[in-house]
């Protein structure tokens, strides 16, 4: 098992996609899981089902990743019953396309809260945790269009994901010297909610220039993250991994 028996584990929208994945690991390879959601009771319970019956632990908790109160209220608990983190994976994450001439302010805020501002608050408030033990792992859920530039349409969510790069390499100079580190994967196209809308035709072209010539499954990128975030990685910091299954590619159709 790569987490030695004790290590806490926090992974935001934690109970679907890739988020249930990474639990689903985490919980596979010995921790002890937090996972959190917003809304999807249904999925909470499915993850909850999945890992216990696997003989893992877990525990769902309801909070909003984009909300302050709620990101503390969250880690006053973690704290009052765990008294320790080992492991942040900030993983929640929505899109909202629309071309930039149609698209509204609001539209753009609501991105950059969820993905940008949620990023910040689940890891400032792990940073102060994982300080007291002087220890912790952090890796952030970022994106192939944070690196390349996103879709038509995601200007938003690619600033955004573009901007958890950034906070991220920035992070890991200002704690490592606290023995934390913190590193960031970035998927290409994913098999979760979040893509199951994609047209055929779209579809047909982005798996045409992935060169596995497929889309990547939830698991391909939790293991990736289980492995930065156990003692495997420890001397891997301020990094930025591609999981895109060696292409991603952007644009219009031709
Ligand atoms: P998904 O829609 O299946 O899961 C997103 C998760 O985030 C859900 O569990 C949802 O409840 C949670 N969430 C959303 N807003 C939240 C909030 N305010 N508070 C708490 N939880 C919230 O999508 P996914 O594909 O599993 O996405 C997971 C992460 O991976 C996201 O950050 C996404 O941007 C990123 N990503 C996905 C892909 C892909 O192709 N699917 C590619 C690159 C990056």
């Amino acid at each position: 098992m790569l987490f030695p028996a004790g290590t806490v584990a926090l992974v935001t929208g934690g109970v679907k996609g890739i988020g249930r994945a990474v639990s689903v690991d985490l919980a596979h390879e010995g921790a002890e899981v937090i996972a959190t959601y917003r809304q999807d009771e249904e999925a909470a319970k499915e993850t909850v089902r999945l890992i216990e019956s696997a003989g893992g632990r877990v525990t769902v908790v309801k909070a909003d990743a984009s909300d302050e109160e709620s990101v503390r209220e969250l880690f006053r608990w973690i704290r009052q019953t765990y008294g320790r983190l080992d492991v942040l994976v900030s993983n929640a994450g929505i899109v909202r396309d629309r071309h930039l001439i149609t698209m509204r302010t609001e539209t753009l805020r609501e991105v950059l809260d969820v993905n940008l501002t949620g990023t910040f608050l689940s890891c400032r408030e792990a940073v102060r945790l994982m300080e007291h033990h002087r220890s912790g792992s952090i890796v952030t859920i970022s994106s192939a269009a944070g690196v390349y530039g996103g879709q038509p349409g995601q200007t938003n969510y690619a600033a955004s994901k573009g901007g958890i790069i950034a906070f991220s390499r920035t992070l890991a100079t200002e704690v490592g010297r606290r023995g934390i580190r913190v590193n960031v994967v970035a998927p290409g196209f994913v098999e979760t909610d979040m893509t199951h809308g994609i047209s055929p035709a779209r579809r047909e072209h982005y798996r045409s220039k992935i060169g596995l010539g497929r889309l990547a499954q939830p698991e391909e990128v939790a293991y990736l993250v289980s492995f930065l975030a156990s003692s495997r990685g420890s001397y891997i910091t301020g990094s930025v991994y591609d999981v895109h299954g060696g292409g991603f590619v952007v644009g219009d159709l031709p």
